[in-house]
């Protein structure tokens, strides 16, 4: 453990498994008191133990990120309780693949509503905390597929899209306010992310990909993150692409 986040107040949402858990992890391991949230309440308990038993500070909380008034009572929960948030990582999300042409259009509501608004809701929340702090750093969980699309990910292309351009303008509107804004963008990581694909073309299509090379690992993701937010204040880091080595695409 090093104290670099010390006093530090950092939410982490899809905190219950892959990406968001590790960051988790390695945001109370630099220090950071840390609130997890998702929906699988159990999850969120054993991540708390952990982080509790490797000495850190932890609240969890069980709550949807599509709905506005549970994000909202999320954020007042974690600022009553903390008097401050000093980090947002909005990572919550699902990838539910297939071609546009035949496609099960709730699964584009489900990727619009969690991807996009989610993360929309828990920046809203967050930034009158963040402005009377006169500090703050948002943090959201773009992908490669947020620069480049593909046949076959068109919605979730679109989506990934939405938050890099939400983010631009959210830099623009928040810099003087200190407030920094970091996109994360990374290729193939090893999480449950795929098998929530409800078209079954689409999931073996994404089970063959990312079969196909050595996939990063969600600590890879963590560490990443854990860089963006431990610089100076006068250091915006924007943006971070990572892909596996062997991804080509
Ligand atoms: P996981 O499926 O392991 O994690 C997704 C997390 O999001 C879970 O904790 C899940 O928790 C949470 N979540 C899903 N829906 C909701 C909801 N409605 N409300 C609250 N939380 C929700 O996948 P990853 O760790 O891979 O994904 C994390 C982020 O990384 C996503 O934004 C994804 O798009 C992005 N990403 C992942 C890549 C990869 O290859 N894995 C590549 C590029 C980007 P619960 O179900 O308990 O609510």
């Amino acid at each position: 453990m090093s104290d670099k986040l010390a006093g530090k107040v950092a939410i982490v949402t899809g905190a219950s498994s892959g990406i968001g858990e590790a960051t988790a992890l390695a945001l109370a391991d630099v220090g950071a008191t840390v609130a997890i949230a998702a929906r699988r309440s159990d999850r969120l308990e054993a991540l708390a133990k952990r982080i509790l038993d490797q000495g850190g500070e932890v609240l969890s909380i069980t709550a949807d990120v599509s709905d506005e008034a549970q994000v909202k009572a999320m954020v007042q929960k974690i600022h009553a309780e903390y008097g401050r948030v000093d980090i947002l990582v909005n990572n919550a999300g699902v990838m539910l693949l297939g071609m546009i042409d035949g496609a099960n259009t709730e699964d584009w509501r489900r990727m619009i509503n969690i991807n996009v608004l989610g993360l929309m809701y828990a920046t809203h929340a967050v930034l009158p905390i963040m402005k009377a702090q006169g500090a703050g750093h948002i943090v959201n969980i773009s992908s490669v597929a947020g620069r480049f699309a593909n046949a076959g990910t068109g919605v979730y292309n679109a989506t990934k899209w939405a938050v890099g351009a939400f983010s631009e303008s959210l830099r623009k509107e928040v810099y003087q306010n200190n407030i920094r804004v970091t996109i994360i963008e990374p290729g193939l990581v090893a999480t449950e992310l795929p098998q929530h694909i409800t078209n079954p073309s689409a999931k073996e299509r994404a089970r063959q990909f990312y079969g196909s090379v050595r996939t990063l690992e969600s600590e890879d993701i963590a560490a990443a993150i854990a860089y963006a937010v431990t610089q100076p204040p006068h250091v915006n880091v924007n943006e971070i692409l990572i892909r596996p080595t062997e991804q080509e695409r």
